[in-house]
């Protein structure tokens, strides 16, 4: 044991006095110093000196684990040959000391090494924080004052890492996502606000701020769990991160948006290449947890000029945003000044919505589909409409998506199925045959655990024949886990009901699923239905997609049909069913009723 033998108890004593009287002074500095929160590098410096009066015992170090390694972070006055000592410490061989220590050892005494001797600095709560070396002691612990001075001096440099260490910590977590690791909203508010701050002594100078939100984000949770939700977010982080240079900074500042400063730009435009790059970085799937996801994103870019505050460039780039999902999604926009009343509306709709049920404000409109040879009526599509006190009547590109992203369309959609149902039947027995319906179903809905439930209790509770009920489904469905979105149709084809593929040719059209998936109708898409104009027949488009449905044993509908041209090419290209303003506009349940009646009068010509 090369140890010294233990000081007796006398000894103790007299050092500890001794150790008192000297250490009033250099510890009220050092405590001063830790107070001020000087850097580490200095308080350690101060405590290396302070560590002894006698050149040898300045001999010291502190030592720090970076990384996995121990590096020195500090050193005493050393000497040429101190100097020499340390340079020829092992850190390999300090680790290894390390680990030879139990922690039962009396770590007053320290540890001998190949050529000094050490001692831990501990924390309070008994993590190691780095070590003190000895190098000219030779493999001896120090006794007495010295290793009283000692101790105290390792107790302070403990607390002046522990303080440094924690320090560090809060900051980050002040500054930074705990999820991403990016920079949070806190963060990046005081640099926009320094960046807007030079701007204003620079003319010409122009930040802009883009807000990026993940498109149907909730599905994703909803659907794969939050844990994949999480992973799915840290990678797109790391993507969008991936695809900005210079000194953009980009941050997340919660859920499933994200923040980007460019803090300077040479014109709007040059945002809007940015955000067309992010854009594309997404386009490739990601792979999270085994699952293939396809995600897409909105961005609100604002770009600040003469009196923008930190706010209202926030403010531009959210309203921008709100107004890039509301035009479809997947896209950038522009702040323009005309969008700025948006979004506190949008608020109190949100409110308002929540009530919508209970005030009986919900109703339901019904668009003839109509046999494109025959004119007669063969179904309708189920629309939804929100009829709040005093203001009219609110189509569902207003409320939809907030019901999706709040959840409230499982409520709602449940409704709206055994609403139509109760209409159907209530038609049926009044005369005039069972009439197909086909209801919307978001993906949120589809994925939901509830639905297979909602659909049995709509039939059941009302008697509708399922094979007359239709359920519109969109593309954005199969984000990824084709064989789960599988499962539920296979259940819910037990049930009877048919499947409609809405607005076909809008999303990924990855074809793959319409062979695997059972849908017996295909709706194509208004954007294919709108260019139909004076040529003698449908685009070569449209005549491949009904081809194609028709091989796979689908139907074809056109929807958004709005001239006599644009049906009778259609109807030439053999598209079954046309449905659009040409025929009828959305009806409420009575004027469908008596538009349905007048069809079948008028011998189904018109
Ligand atoms: P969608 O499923 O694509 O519905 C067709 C939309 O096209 C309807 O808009 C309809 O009014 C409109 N439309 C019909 N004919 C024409 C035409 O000739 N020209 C033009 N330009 N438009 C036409 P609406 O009723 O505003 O519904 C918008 C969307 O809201 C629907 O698009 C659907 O995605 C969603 N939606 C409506 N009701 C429900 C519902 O009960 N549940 C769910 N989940 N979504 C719904
Ligand atoms: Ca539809
Ligand atoms: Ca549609």
């Amino acid at each position: 044991m090369p140890f010294r033998e233990h000081p007796t108890e006398e000894a103790l004593v007299q050092c500890r006095l001794d150790h008192w009287l000297d250490s009033e002074s250099w510890s009220h500095n050092v405590t001063e110093m830790i107070v001020q929160q000087r850097p580490l590098g200095e308080v350690m410096e101060a405590l290396c000196r302070h560590c002894g009066r006698r050149a040898s015992e300045r001999q010291v170090a502190f030592y720090l684990l970076d990384g996995h390694e121990w590096a020195p972070a500090a050193r005493g006055n050393l000497t040429a040959e101190g100097e020499e000592a340390l340079a020829a410490v092992d850190p390999a061989a300090l680790s290894d000391a390390v680990l030879a220590w139990n922690g039962l050892a009396d770590d007053r005494l320290g540890y001998p090494f190949e050529g000094g001797w050490a001692r831990h600095l501990m924390s309070g709560i008994g993590e190691l924080l780095g070590l003190f070396v000895s190098l000219a002691d030779g493999p001896f612990a120090p006794f007495g004052i010295h290793a009283a001075r000692i101790h105290s001096v390792c107790r302070f440099a403990a607390l002046a890492i522990e303080q440094k260490n924690l320090l560090d910590e809060l900051v980050f977590k002040a500054n930074h996502d705990a999820l991403t690791g990016l920079f949070n909203r806190n963060y990046q508010e005081r640099v926009l606000e320094w960046t807007l701050s030079q701007e204003r002594n620079q003319a010409g100078r122009r930040a802009a701020l883009l807000s990026v939100n993940l498109d149907r984000f909730r599905l994703v949770n909803d659907v794969l769990g939050h844990s994949i939700g999480d992973r799915l977010l840290a990678e797109v982080g790391r993507r969008l991160g991936s695809g900005l240079e210079g000194r953009a900074m980009l941050a997340r500042p919660g859920g499933d948006e994200f923040t980007i400063l460019l803090p300077h730009v040479e014109s709007a435009a040059e945002a809007g290449e940015v955000a067309d790059r992010l854009l594309g970085l997404l386009a490739e799937p990601f792979r999270v947890g085994g699952h293939q996801l396809f995600v897409t994103a909105s961005i609100g870019i604002g770009c600040s000029g003469a009196g923008s505050t930190v706010t209202s460039l926030e403010r531009a780039a959210y309203v921008a945003l709100y107004h890039a999902k509301r035009g479809g999604k997947a896209r950038w926009m522009h702040f323009d000044p005309s969008m700025a009343a948006t979004p506190p509306e949008r608020l109190e709709m949100e409110k308002q919505l929540h009530f919508a049920l209970e005030r009986k404000e919900m109703l339901l409109y019904y668009q003839p589909q109509v046999e494109l040879a025959t004119g007669v009526v063969a179904g309708a599509e189920v629309l939804m409409r929100w009829r709040p006190e005093g203001l009219g009547i609110v189509a569902p590109g207003a409320f939809i998506p907030i019901m999706e992203e709040t959840g409230l369309i499982i409520e709602f959609g449940r409704w709206a199925l055994g609403e139509a149902c109760r209409q159907g039947m209530e038609w049926a027995a009044r005369g005039g045959g069972p009439l197909r319906l086909a209801v919307n179903v978001s993906a949120i809905q589809f994925a939901h655990p509830s639905f297979l439930r909602d659909v049995e209790q709509a039939l059941a509770s009302t008697g509708f024949p399922p094979e007359c009920l239709e359920l519109e489904l969109t593309e954005s469905l199969f984000i990824g886990d084709l064989a789960g979105a599988a499962r539920v149709f296979r259940a819910l084809q037990s049930t009877g009901v048919a499947f409609a593929l809405d607005d076909f040719g809008t999303g990924q059209s990855a074809l793959a699923y319409l062979q695997r998936l059972p849908f017996q109708r295909l709706k194509i898409d208004q954007s294919f239905v709108r260019p139909i104009g004076d040529a003698d027949r449908c685009p070569p488009l449209v005549e491949n997609i009904v081809r194609m449905a028709e091989s796979l044993g689908m139907a074809a509908i056109a929807e958004g049909v709005e001239t006599e041209r644009q049906a009778t090419l259609l109807r030439l290209a053999r598209c079954a069913e046309g449905q659009g303003y040409y025929y009828s506009p959305p009806l409420p349940a009575d004027d469908f009723a008596a538009y349905r009646a007048g069809r079948t009068r008028a011998g189904q010509e018109t």
